[in-house]
């Protein structure tokens, strides 16, 4: 897809909107500017945007009920520009439908990768899901619910299986502990990571070389994990 894609950027500190329309201009999408959550959701009405960059802190309306009325009608994709200092807004962003985030201070790449993943998963979300999986030495094949590793069959269990596709097919989003809980667990699920942990650790343990330095699949700390996209 050509880069043509209209960005809409709500966010109050106009040396980070200039910044970031610097980047994003010599790509050819096309970016607008909201300063106020107001003037935000009002371009989002009018312009009907590809994707949102969306401040938490903003001057009149929280950044989250923005996302929670946004998805009251659309389901345009959302990332999260946060500080540091909003790691717990961050996690209810997500569960809220935002697609995934960003902390500053951030480079382009990593700015210009989150975008793209955004737009690709949106278009692809009606097609059909993946039928394959592959990254370096990581095969999994969805319809023959196969996993192999350097061209080895590897044994999961069918939570440690599930797991992996539900990461795998969203490859490149960060997905919160809770929404892989509810996904996997079912909505009434214990809200405790520490079935989840045990889970990845075992996972990991079958599908890195290195547990503690993971190539597939990476914590996102304090929200999730993300699987490594292809
Ligand atoms: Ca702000």
């Amino acid at each position: 897809m050509a880069n043509t894609a209209k960005i809409l950027l709500i966010e109050d500190e106009k040396n980070i909107c200039n910044f970031i329309e610097r980047i994003l201009a010599p790509q050819g999408y096309q970016v607008f500017s909201a300063f106020t959550g107001r003037e935000g959701l009002e371009q989002i009405n009018t312009l009907r945007p590809d994707l949102i960059l969306l401040d938490l802190g903003l001057p009149d309306i929280d950044g989250i009920s923005i996302i929670e009325q946004v998805r009251g009608w659309s389901s345009t994709p959302i990332i999260v520009v946060s500080a540091r200092t909003m790691e717990k807004s961050k996690v209810t962003a997500l569960d809220l439908g935002a697609d995934d985030y960003i902390t500053k201070p951030f480079g382009t790449a990593e700015l210009m990768a989150r975008i793209r993943t955004a737009l690709r998963h949106r278009q692809n979300q009606n097609a059909y899901p993946n039928k394959r999986y592959e990254v370096e030495d990581l095969v999994i094949d969805f319809e023959r619910r196969l996993v192999k590793l350097k061209g080895q069959e590897i044994h999961l269990t069918q939570i440690e299986y599930k797991l992996v596709s539900l990461l795998a097919q969203n490859a490149g989003r960060v997905m919160t502990y809770e929404s892989i809980i509810s996904k996997i667990w079912g909505p009434y699920a214990d809200n405790d990571n520490q079935i989840l942990r045990v889970n990845m650790a075992h996972i990991r343990r079958k599908l890195e070389e290195n547990p503690a330095e993971p190539r597939y699949i990476f914590t996102e700390i304090g929200v999730g994990y993300r699987m490594r996209e292809e």
